[in-house]
């Protein structure tokens, strides 16, 4: 019933209110509405369901080869053309003996509260039912070469800064690695397509990075660090100015009840969790930087708000969290509420495609908006 109330406030208006006049020292208009709805919920799935092509994807295979490929082919198409691979090698640990780690606290810091449920990674072929998708995962990884796809907008005024926007493109679980992270990596894909486009331009560079070997331990996103961190400020690696990482996006069912079951559907009270890490050497200025993604989110999203927690962890924001401000976007909370059994997906033969409904997916979407908001403030963008 709001909308008569809006045309009879529009029409109440007084009449002597000029339209706006086009003379010079009025303030362009925002450009981040129109770039916000460049981002659609279609288009959205369309590219997770491309990742889900390549089933999970996992590290040191042909299958994630082939994604590293057409993730490169996809970002070409869009216009971000500024293209590169980090290579690096990837050895497994041994089987040495790992501290055993204290369950009654949540990784990263927080604290657990309410129902837990277990969690785990699936490793059992057999429990994936679906006899093509158990073909499709069957090649084994091994040990070597590894290389990860990125894309840099360059900015038109400060080329030698840019914000790092990352999720990662493999998985594990014998599924498809739809929500981990199908749904980050194309949430990255898309705003490199928003930003690509010929008529946006920005003042600072923002680097699209779809980050490989993240369930194997970050591997990738600490090869990024360990490669590229000292070059900053050369014509090699402009200057950090954040990290901004998407790390399952699209499923928050609330707590799981008291039987260890989670609820069939998103709850409408289902939120973006933007996390930064109260531990690291840039805290303030990864706080501050969470902050202007809720306020983004306030103004820009069009159905879920986002909350800023703390505890980020396990990600790969992680290995950039003492040398620049790092912040993770997910689903819910990763130590305390993903860490708790709120994701019954995670890491499952059931993170597929088909599992999520649209609802899941806006999640998704909302937090897309979110970061797109967000950074075309940081970064400039504008309309040509
Ligand atoms: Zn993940």
């Amino acid at each position: 019933m709001t909308q008569p109330l809006i045309l009879l406030a529009a029409l109440a208006m007084p009449a002597t209110v000029a339209p706006a006049q086009a003379d010079s020292t009025q303030a362009a208009p925002d450009p981040i509405p129109q770039l916000v709805a460049r981002l659609d919920l279609e288009r959205y799935k369309a590219t997770i369901k491309g990742l889900t092509r390549f089933g999970d994807r996992r590290q040191g295979t042909d299958r994630n080869r082939a994604a590293v490929d057409w993730i490169e082919a996809q970002l070409r198409s869009y216009g971000c053309t500024d293209v590169a691979r980090l290579k690096y090698n990837y050895q497994p640990p041994g089987q040495g003996v790992r501290p055993a780690r204290d369950t009654t606290r949540a990784s990263g810091g927080g604290r657990f509260r309410g129902v837990r449920a277990r969690t785990g990674v699936n490793a059992d072929s057999l429990k994936q039912p679906d006899v093509r998708l158990r073909a499709l995962d069957a090649q084994a990884s091994t040990a070597g070469a590894r290389e990860e796809v990125y894309c840099t907008k360059i900015g038109d005024t400060h080329p030698g800064e840019m914000y790092i926007v990352g999720g990662h493109m493999d998985g594990i679980g014998w599924g498809e690695a739809a929500n981990d992270d199908g749904s980050g990596a194309a949430l990255v894909m898309e705003l490199a397509r928003v930003f690509s486009s010929p008529d946006v331009r920005t003042d600072r560079s923002i680097r699209f990075i779809l980050w490989n070997n993240e369930e194997s331990g970050l591997n990738g996103s600490r090869a990024y660090v360990e490669q590229r961190r000292a070059l900053q400020g050369t014509k090699d690696e402009p200057k950090w100015l954040g990290m901004i990482q998407h790390d399952m996006m699209l499923f928050d069912h609330g707590m799981p009840r008291a039987d260890g079951t989670l609820a069939t559907e998103q709850r409408p009270e289902a939120d973006v969790n933007i996390e930064f890490q109260a531990s690291a050497k840039f805290a303030a200025e990864a706080e501050q930087l969470a902050w202007v993604f809720q306020r983004a989110n306030e103004k820009y999203a069009t159905d879920y708000p986002a909350s800023v927690g703390s505890h980020m962890t396990n990600t790969d924001s992680a290995p950039f969290q003492d040398y620049v401000p790092a912040i993770s976007l997910r689903e819910n909370e990763r130590g305390t509420q993903i860490g708790a059994g709120w994701d019954p997906n995670w890491h499952q033969p059931t993170d597929l495609y088909t599992t999520y409904s649209d609802k899941d997916f806006r999640l998704g979407l909302n937090a897309a908006q979110t970061t797109l908001a967000a950074l075309a403030g940081l970064v400039g963008a504008a309309i040509k």
